[in-house]
């Protein structure tokens, strides 16, 4: 039994919605485990905007550094769409990743037998595929200077700089390595070494990162590869290793392996504080209040808190068996409904997650009587 502290973001759109439906689901871990989670709430992105003039105010920050994990919803929407580029949403999700030093973002991506009709792609492609995208979250294009407009011989121009330190590079792989000792032992760095520098430096790291791992193979793959192989054969990766964009592209790709967006967790670790967990959705503008989002994202991003930031295996399992329990019995939201099925609302979806874990501790408990 713990007590925990943990820093609640929701953000804008259905990051509130999905928030909600975590925190509710946490509750009823709490409930059945005999925990206590401590919840506290802070703005981030467009209503942080709004409400302190600024997408991540200090007191957000200081708030979850406080915390012993953070959850996340999700920023952004067209509310803010023409902010300058220090008023906007997204400006709050690169600071906190950057001053909370969460370099390491870590995106498993399953599959459910259950959607196997839900993906576009054939249930024979996606049957068994169970890999773990290891994306840079703190460097690369998205932090590079300079960034911005210029004029280049009285011509407009634009310029963003992708900048890697060597260490950045290499603890990130390492972080690869380490997880890959736990799982099937293969590590796929992507790159793009035929064009970029950057990309031959990643790929020098790799292989002396790849010394200390013998246990562990390690392939090389470019991006544009990278990307079919995802839809030609998605079950020949294990862990995938990349820089920031890269990441971000390929891991909204493989969410199609399972369906939707807003069935992919995500962690995002930190080297000196904690951790963070988010969705890798966004604010979803075009159904948010409406009822519709998926919560399992945020749900399962919930899970992952508790094993990695808690050492909570136990109660994290929990929640993924209940989340495949109720997609098992037919229960889906309208992003993973097939044609003429009935979808469920978010809340409907939250209730019956949040049921299906206090009724494995009814089931558990009378069992322990006939034991
Ligand atoms: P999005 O992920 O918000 O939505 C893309 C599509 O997926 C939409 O059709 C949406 O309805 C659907 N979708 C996403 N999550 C869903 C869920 N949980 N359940 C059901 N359907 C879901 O991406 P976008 O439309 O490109 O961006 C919208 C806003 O979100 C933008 O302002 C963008 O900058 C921001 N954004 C934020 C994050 C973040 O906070 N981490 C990530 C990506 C985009």
């Amino acid at each position: 039994m713990g007590t925990y502290r943990i820093a609640v973001l929701p953000g804008d759109g259905i990051g509130k919605e999905v928030t909600k439906g975590a925190v509710e689901v946490l509750q009823a871990v709490a409930t059945r485990f005999g925990h206590k989670f401590d919840f506290a709430y802070g703005f981030i992105g467009g209503e942080a905007v709004d409400r302190k003039g600024t997408p991540l105010p200090n007191e957000t920050l200081d708030m979850c550094r406080q915390s012993d994990a953070v959850l996340l919803g999700a920023v952004g929407g067209p509310k803010w769409d023409g902010n300058p580029p220090h008023l906007r949403p997204e400006r709050g999700l690169l600071a906190i990743r950057k001053e909370m030093n969460l370099f390491a973002n870590l995106r498993p991506v399953k599959f459910y037998e259950s959607l196997a009709d839900s993906s576009p792609l054939k249930a024979d492609v996606i049957r068994d595929v169970d890999f773990l995208i290891v994306r840079e979250l703190t460097g690369g294009l998205y932090f590079g200077k300079p960034s911005g407009r210029l004029v280049e011989n009285g011509e407009e121009a634009v310029v963003d700089t992708l900048l890697y330190k060597r260490e950045e590079i290499r603890r990130i792989v390492k972080t690869a390595f380490e997880l890959a000792r736990k799982r099937r032992k293969k590590v796929t760095s992507i790159d793009k070494a035929n064009v970029l520098e950057s990309s031959r430096m990643w790929r020098e790291i790799a292989e002396e990162v790849a010394q200390d791992f013998p246990d562990v193979e390690l392939e090389h793959m470019l991006v544009d590869n990278a990307a079919m192989q995802l839809i030609r054969n998605p079950k020949q990766f294990d862990v995938l290793v990349t820089e920031n964009m890269f990441g971000d592209i390929l891991s909204d790709e493989a969410s199609m392996l399972t369906g939707s967006l807003g069935m992919l967790p995500s962690a995002s670790l930190s080297t000196t504080g904690p951790s963070l967990y988010e969705p890798i959705h966004g604010s979803a503008p075009d159904i948010a209040g409406k009822n519709k989002a998926n919560p399992i994202a945020t749900i399962l991003s919930s899970a992952m808190m508790l094993r990695l930031s808690f050492g909570l295996d136990e109660e994290a399992a929990a929640i993924e068996r209940a989340v495949q329990q109720v997609l098992a019995s037919g229960y889906r939201t309208a992003d993973v409904a097939k044609k003429g099925q009935r979808a469920v609302s978010t809340r409907e979806m939250v209730n019956e997650i949040k049921a299906t874990i206090l009724d494995q501790e009814a089931i558990w408990n009378i069992m322990a009587v006939y034991a």
